[in-house]
């Protein structure tokens, strides 16, 4: 059947940003696993395990195989970091002052994701992100393993990615998190419910959590590598700013162990520095 599967990815939109960040709407029985028509990842027609290959699978592809900015990159404390483009954030806080949100926990169909509630069109409500002058919102995370960006050669087990957006919705800026196991429980995996399968992408669950903990665990992205990149997965499009923390965000052996049994492999092939302008 394979000419209908064609037909079907072809007919399918293309998966916008690595996991899909729909509006998801807020679960009539928030804190239950429900069962939706809105399932976190579509069919597709391009595999992480050929990203090699986006570029002659679909010609909407093509800014995969030509960019110039293209992520994930190697990075490498020879390389410094960075001591421009500093993010403040505005609506995370925490240490206490906690500031909670809702939204949907979900399987992006590679590993666990989480998309904030918020009103049809409107972002500037969502905790932010300033850099540059600019404001960026946060729509919401998944997880990526193994990490997409190595350090000094090393990669990580996996990678979590705050997606934020401008007012307009549109992709803007990603915070990257390396996660690795160590001894101590994390506190940002310690508040998600039981993880949800890789193959239970209709599986939605709403939630609510604390985002900064995240940013906590890595000294709030004090120190970092930022570079001009791209999306991860098809279509690649580019105008997307990496932040690296240089901390990793370390998790106890239980915690990585249900993380990587709900996820499967989703990382792309790290690409050639080119115009990325790292910490430039
Ligand atoms: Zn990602």
């Amino acid at each position: 059947m394979l000419p209908s599967l064609l037909a079907l990815a072809a007919a399918v939109p293309a998966v916008l940003g690595c996991a899909r960040h729909d509006n998801y709407r807020p679960l009539p029985h928030f804190g239950k696993r429900q069962i939706t028509t809105n399932p976190g990842r579509t069919v597709t027609d391009w595999a992480y395990e050929a990203s090699y290959n986006w570029g002659r699978i679909n010609e909407t592809y093509r800014e995969c195989q030509i960019g110039t900015q293209q992520s994930p990159i190697a990075l490498s404390l020879n390389q410094g970091l960075s001591q421009r483009h500093l993010p403040s954030f505005d609506g995370y806080t925490n240490s206490s002052g906690s500031q909670n949100v809702t939204g949907n926990f979900y399987n992006w169909g590679y590993g666990p994701a989480f998309t904030l509630h918020h009103e049809d069109g409107v972002w500037d409500t969502l905790p932010s992100m300033t850099f540059d002058n600019e404001t960026v919102y946060l729509r919401g995370w998944h997880i990526h393993s193994p990490a997409d960006h190595t350090v000094g050669g090393d990669r990580s087990k996996a990678e979590l990615h705050y997606v934020h957006v401008d007012e307009e919705g549109h992709e803007r800026a990603v915070l990257a998190i390396r996660l690795d196991p160590s001894v101590s429980s994390s506190p940002f995996f310690a508040q998600l419910p039981p993880m949800i399968g890789f193959n239970e992408t209709e599986v939605q669950m709403g939630v609510v959590l604390n985002p900064a903990l995240a940013l906590e665990g890595v000294d709030n992205f004090q120190e970092f590598w930022t570079y001009k990149g791209s999306l991860t997965s098809p279509p690649c499009h580019e105008g997307i700013r990496f932040f690296v923390a240089r901390n990793i965000l370390f998790t106890n052996v239980e915690e990585m162990q249900a993380l990587l049994g709900a996820s499967t492999y989703s990382a792309r092939a790290e690409q050639e520095v080119w115009r990325h302008e790292i910490n430039v």
